[in-house]
Formats: structure tokens, C-alpha cells, sequence
């Protein structure tokens, strides 16, 4: 696996493998990986003949008082992973080398309405931020696909917005949650939690599940249901960000006949969880 700190490096590496017919796929993280990640990676050997993964803590997508600082940096643990996985190129820039004027002055891409729903009302900037370090990525590495985690499916729907708007050419897919045994969420942030906080954590994937079953049984008071959610965290003692259950592919408010997904954030203590799951049509 070559390991790269250089955009022009990356750039040029990737046009030879396709200048030989090589598809490419690109998997971009922040590190600190699990089998999550490693599901991404999986499904990236399993498209392409080359794979690159990126890994770099963007500060463009942390709020002011986000956990930028704390956030867990194991880069030695997961070049062995990559390594043993197989994968071909792993790309981990410098912050200088993606925002040379700095992070305030960089151009920003914005995700109009998709992007200022559920995370983005409580965190303003952020989906900018992914957006615009992601847009960045596709234009050095420039994948045939790219793969992005459905646990973060806001995140998901506003890569593939900003990819069909923009043209990028890269086909952007999403791969299902990977779970703890007790269905809660694998995420980076949940070595956060105290042994008592991850012991009650699992609650957001039961309040989910238990909003899908409703779903599925045909309830149809949306309302209810995200109202009888928000009331499972609260009584687990987990602060309720928002509970909602939307339209799938637009995450506007549910509607009848439509695929839906229940969403979820909350906080545990200092740490912030997100969660969802589909349900319907
Ligand atoms: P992150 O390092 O948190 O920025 O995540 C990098 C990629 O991994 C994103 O596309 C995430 O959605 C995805 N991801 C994170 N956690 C999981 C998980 N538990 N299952 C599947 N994908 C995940």
C-alpha cells in the first residue's frame, strides 16, 4: 500500500492505473477506523481494481465548539488495516495542503434545503464542510465510485446531490450500517462514551426499530410515532435532538406512499450519536 501526504502525488498515481483500464473506487474517512470503514473498503475491493482511501480530520465540518481536538487519531492502527485489507493507495494530506489560504478563506460548497434539515439545523456549516472537502477529494482522486456509510444518510444524500449538481462523474453508493451485537451503531465517537453510557447507548437503535416496526404494522401518525420516540431517549436519559421519520430520498417531512427512513440524534453525556434506519414502500 503506498501512503501519500500529496495531492499531485495521488492525482498522478490514479491516472496511471487508469491510463491501464483500472476502475478506481475511493473510500474518504476521518480515521480512527472500525468495521464500519472496513465494510466500505470490502465493498470497494468488490467494484474496483484499485482502491484508494483517504483519511483526514476536516476542520471545515466541526463547529466552534465540536470535538475537533479529541477526536481520536490512530493512524499507525489503521494504515495496518488498509494494509492487510489491500487496499492500493492510502491518502492522508496535510490540512495546508487542501486549505492553503486557510480554513476561513477556501471556497465552500452549500447544499441548499437537504443540507439545513435534521443535522444541519443543530450543526450550521457542517454539510458545507463535508461537501466542500469531499468535492476537493473527487476532483484529485477522480473514482469511478465512491463510498459513503448509510449511518451517516443525511451526509449520504447531500454527497450525491452535490455529485449529480456539480457532474462529478463519480457514481456515489451507500453501504448499510455495520452494528454492535447489540445493534448500536459502530461509529468512532462512541469510544466517548463512559462503560454506563454505552451500556444504555443501544436505546436509539431500539426507539428506531420500535418506530419501523409501528411503520411496517401501518401506523401512519407520523407525529405520534416521532413524538413516542423522542420520549424512549428521554426515558433512557439520553437527550432527544431530533426523532423523525422522512421521505427517503428527500428528507422532507414523511408522506404516504413513499419510502421512509426514521432519523434520530441525540446526546450521552458529552457525545453525540446519530442513528437511522428504513422503513415502508
Ligand atoms: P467518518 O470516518 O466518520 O467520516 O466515516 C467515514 C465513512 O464511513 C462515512 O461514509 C461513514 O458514513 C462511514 N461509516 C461510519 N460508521 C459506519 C458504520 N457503522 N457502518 C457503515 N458505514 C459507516
Amino acid at each position: 500500500m503506498q501512503v501519500m501526504e500529496s495531492p499531485a502525488g495521488v492525482r498522478e498515481a490514479v491516472r496511471s492505473w487508469r491510463a491501464g483500464g483500472a476502475r478506481v473506487a475511493f473510500v474518504p474517512t476521518m480515521g480512527n477506523l472500525h468495521d464500519g470503514h472496513m465494510a466500505l473498503v470490502q465493498a470497494a475491493l468488490e467494484r474496483a481494481e484499485r482502491v484508494v482511501v483517504s483519511i483526514f480530520v476536516n476542520p471545515l465540518q466541526f463547529g466552534p465548539n465540536e470535538d475537533l481536538d479529541r477526536y481520536p487519531r490512530t493512524l499507525e492502527a489503521d494504515m495496518q488495516r488498509l494494509r492487510s485489507a489491500g487496499v492500493d493507495l492510502l491518502f492522508v494530506p496535510q490540512e495546508a495542503s487542501l486549505y492553503p489560504q486557510g480554513r476561513d478563506a477556501v471556497t465552500r460548497i452549500s447544499v441548499p434545503k437537504l443540507a439545513d434539515e435534521l443535522c444541519g439545523a443543530s450543526r450550521p456549516g457542517h454539510f458545507s464542510g463535508v461537501a466542500t472537502v469531499v468535492a476537493k477529494l473527487f476532483n484529485i482522486v477522480d473514482p469511478d465510485c465512491s463510498l459513503f456509510g448509510e449511518k451517516d444518510y443525511q451526509q449520504l444524500l447531500v454527497i450525491r446531490r452535490m455529485a449529480h449538481d456539480l457532474d462529478f462523474a463519480t457514481e456515489v453508493v451507500g453501504i448499510p450500517t455495520v452494528r454492535e451485537a447489540d445493534g448500536l451503531a459502530m461509529s468512532s465517537r462512541n469510544g466517548y462514551l463512559t462503560a454506563e453510557e454505552r451500556a444504555r447507548a443501544p436505546v436509539l437503535y431500539q426507539a428506531l426499530s420500535q418506530a419501523v416496526q409501528q411503520l411496517e404494522a401501518g401506523a401512519r401518525d407520523f407525529a405520534a410515532i416521532e413524538t413516542q420516540g423522542a420520549q424512549a431517549l428521554r426515558a433512557a436519559g439520553l437527550q432527544p435532538e431530533y426523532f423523525s421519520v422522512r421521505d427517503a430520498d428527500t428528507l422532507l417531512p414523511a408522506a404516504q406512499g413513499r419510502a421512509w427512513r426514521v432519523l434520530a440524534a441525540a446526546r450521552l453525556g458529552s457525545t453525540r450519536l446519530i442513528d437511522n434506519l428504513p422503513a415502508g414502500a
